[in-house]
């Protein structure tokens, strides 16, 4: 393990606090591009498993942990699952769909059967009465039953379909049963490679989450973190639950805008990033952050409005999709969504300050007592011992102003740790002294200098989880 022992040449007081997501693809798909985006400022990248191949990830997971290890910099890597994302097939030309018309749907239809085809048999999913959205939601029907494998539905309005675009069945109850045999096997690939998050799409419940996470354990995936993505009503309306039953927390706004109403889906980001600092669970504000620059070097001014926001209310990171993925500008996406970060966070005092009441709990209390001292002793740092990353999830989910250091023996959690607000990580033996060890490194390297003032934070059994017990103030010589 070689990506901390070179310090950083940046001013402690001038780490970008929230972090970037980068999706990979086609655009991103060498091993100078990946290391173009890491060294720019992403923290975390998204493979989509909706798109590529095994055979693309096989090059595209050595290749992040090489730059990241160049670059000195832990890196997350997630594993998204597609989950019942559900499309049409192939077809012919397009499909011109008139208000009232009765159109029919079978998976997997050929084309003399008359019937539309889909990549996903909705016959045993979808009742009649529910709602049965096209193409990202341009077109609307509702399914009017459901005979002989084949779904039948009436077109709300006029419209034209095109082959594989999206299908949205919003109202549909998957009765816990929202990975795919795609998903299953590609858990079963990802549980060979070093991944450090899951991805679910469209889940649920709470106990969509707990499913996944038996079979993680199952499969003994080293991705042992899930990130539930909301993207369902369903999800919405258990969202309090579904937090807490995971570790971190993705607001899927394309889905989203499609499954919920679209002007509902800033309020749900509110929401869900309070309940993420209430239940010091990461979140991710993601889709269409930075979209114009698919195709131009710069934003529109609502982009950059909408990732300013997500820094002020407090999201752990932001996300790129397509802009890294399949764009033309993958680089410059990441170096713009830095700046504005680093703007925002720089000269806005003001943030949004949720009305959270905690959990009362001993990490809880330590983590408010730690940051109190912090801000009234006017410290540099809080360094902290860390085994899971829980202590320095914890403090981070408070959003305080002092920078956040973790010291962890294990490599896989301060990869985890990449994704959470405010936190930097050093992977450092399991001994005594090991916060107060690295404190001391960090000023020899000059990123803290004698005369700052530095809390640190340790427990009795170095390495052993939950055992965070003892707050020291230092001042550095
Ligand atoms: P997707 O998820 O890109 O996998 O669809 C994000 C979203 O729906 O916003
Ligand atoms: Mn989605």
């Amino acid at each position: 393990m070689h990506f901390t022992d070179q310090a950083p040449s940046v001013p402690i007081s001038s780490y970008k606090r929230t972090k970037i997501v980068a999706t990979i693809g086609p655009a991103t798909d060498s091993y100078g591009k990946i290391r173009a985006i890491i060294a720019a400022g992403v923290n975390v990248v998204r493979l989509n498993f909706s798109h590529g191949t095994n055979e693309d990830r096989d090059r595209q997971i050595p290749w992040v942990r090489q730059a990241s290890a160049e670059l000195n910099k832990p890196v997350a890597i997630v594993q998204d699952l597609q989950g019942p994302k559900i499309r049409l097939g192939d077809f012919e030309g397009e499909i011109a769909v008139t208000t009232g018309q009765e159109l029919s749907f079978q998976y997997q239809a050929s084309p003399d059967s008359g019937h539309i085809p889909t990549q996903f048999d909705l016959s045993g999913k979808v009742k009649s009465g529910e709602r049965l959205y096209l193409s990202d939601g341009k077109v609307r029907t509702k399914v009017t039953g459901v005979r002989d494998g084949v779904v039948y539905a009436t077109a709300d309005n006029d419209g034209v379909l095109l082959k594989r675009k999206g299908i949205n069945i919003p109202d549909t109850d998957f009765g816990g049963d929202v990975l795919t045999e795609k998903d299953m096997n590609d858990l079963r690939y990802g549980a060979g490679q070093d991944i450090d998050y899951v991805a679910t799409s469209f889940v649920q419940t709470a106990q969509d989450i707990e499913n996944l996470r038996r079979i993680l354990t199952e499969l003994k995936h080293p991705g042992n973190r899930i990130i539930a993505k909301v993207e369902t009503n369903a999800a919405v309306e258990n969202i309090d639950a579904i937090v807490q039953a995971s570790d971190a927390v993705m607001v899927a706004r394309g889905d989203l805008a499609v499954e919920t109403l679209a002007e509902s889906v800033p309020v749900v980001q509110r929401q869900i990033i309070g309940l993420g600092q209430k239940y010091a669970k990461p979140t991710i504000v993601a889709t269409q952050m930075l979209l114009s620059m698919m195709e131009k070097p710069e934003p529109t001014r609502a982009e950059v409005s909408d990732v300013a926001t997500a820094v002020f209310i407090g999201a752990d990171a932001v996300m790129l999709s397509d802009e890294t993925a399949m764009g033309n500008y993958p680089v410059e996406a990441v170096e713009i969504m830095k700046r504005v970060i680093r703007y925002a966070e720089q000269h806005n005092p003001l943030k949004t300050v949720f009305h959270l009441e905690r959990e009362p709990g001993v990490s809880s209390a330590i983590a408010g007592s730690i940051i109190s001292l912090a801000t009234d002793i006017k410290a540099k740092a809080i360094v902290a011992e860390t085994k899971t990353g829980a202590t320095a999830l914890q403090i981070s989910s408070r959003r305080q102003d002092t920078a956040i250091i973790a010291v962890t023996d294990s490599p896989r959690t301060a990869q985890q740790l990449a994704l959470v607000y405010g936190v930097k990580s050093y992977v450092r033996p399991a001994e005594e002294q090991a916060a107060q060890k690295l404190t001391d490194w960090l000023r020899d390297k000059q990123v803290l200098e004698a005369g700052d003032v530095v809390v640190t934070v340790s427990g009795r059994y170095p390495g052993v989880v939950g055992t965070t017990d003892t707050i020291k103030v230092r001042v550095l010589e």
